[in-house]
């Protein structure tokens, strides 16, 4: 593989991060993933303003023009002659000399950007057509992370332990409420047929896939409704699924053992994953 390290492309092997970098030594990065379906990227500018906004947040700024990194995006495409994956980018604090909590000057240290390719079969994916089993695990994150950091110790212990219980995910659990999946937004169809998904806060990350759902479900006249769901109305659901960049909408068949609805991938839920895949298809750029 091809990968990007500031500023240069090289084999995998050869690319290399400083030890003091602020990313490995404290978590102190963002990260954007996007999804290339037929040698195209999905959503681009959509993650180029949530990657704006995660900047912002930590008061971080892009060494590189956003054409800039249009072209990266475009060129890793092509030197891995990638069809279908996604684009990792991550771009952290850089690494000063030292290890000091206090920020560097913005003057003397580099932001650390590097991308890379992952290969991922994403419209026939076997998750998708079997339709996830999830379980709830206690939301144990930090207060922001609609801010997109690298901070994923937790996500991935949430994952683990839901994986320990013989599910595929987890669904993050505060106060009673879910705030999303550990790596996606959740969703339900209501037994009215009402689509609800958590409304946005620091409590969940704005999905770039979540957007153009709710775009798209509005579009055909659906009933959506922004906000909290219980874990009882979850498990009372007559469907649910989940949005990612790295999954589209893959249905959720299971919360804890429990069925939802008829316990197999519903009607819902898949027309959505075929709308949003069409979509993207179109869109993609
Ligand atoms: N929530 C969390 C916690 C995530 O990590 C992700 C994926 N990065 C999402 C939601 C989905 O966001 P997107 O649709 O932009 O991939």
């Amino acid at each position: 593989r091809t990968v990007y390290v500031n500023g240069a492309y090289c084999p995998e092997e050869d690319a290399r991060v400083s030890i003091f970098d602020r990313g490995f030594l404290f978590a102190d990065a963002v990260y954007e993933v996007t999804t290339v379906l037929d040698g195209k990227l999905v959503d681009f500018d959509g993650h180029m303003a949530r990657l704006g906004r995660s900047l912002e947040a930590l008061t971080m700024t892009l060494p590189v023009s956003e054409d800039e990194l249009l072209d990266i995006h475009r060129q890793l495409v092509t030197e891995n002659a990638l069809r279908e994956g996604m684009i990792y980018l991550q771009l952290s604090r850089g690494a000063p000399g030292d290890r000091d909590f206090h920020f560097p000057d913005p003057e003397e240290t580099r932001p650390t950007l590097i991308l890379f390719t992952q290969e991922k079969a994403i419209v026939d994916s076997a998750l998708a057509a079997r339709g996830a089993k999830v379980a709830f695990v206690p939301d144990l994150r930090w207060g922001r992370v609609d801010i997109k950091t690298v901070q994923l110790l937790y996500p991935s212990m949430a994952k683990m332990e839901a994986e320990g219980k013989g599910a595929d995910d987890a669904w993050l659990v505060k106060d009673g409420l879910v705030t999303e999946g550990s790596s996606n937004n959740a969703w339900i169809v209501t037994p009215e047929g009402t689509l609800v998904t958590r409304q946005l806060s620091h409590d969940i990350l704005p999905g770039i896939t979540r957007a153009t759902v709710l775009r798209l479900a509005r579009e055909r006249q659906m009933k959506v409704e922004e906000r909290a769901f219980t874990t009882e109305e979850a498990l009372a659901a007559k469907e649910a699924f989940i949005t990612s960049a790295s999954s589209f909408v893959t249905p959720v068949i299971s919360i804890d053992g429990h069925p939802i609805g008829e316990g197999e991938p519903g009607p819902v839920a898949k027309a959505m994953r075929e709308i949003y895949i069409d979509e993207a298809r179109k869109t993609a750029i």
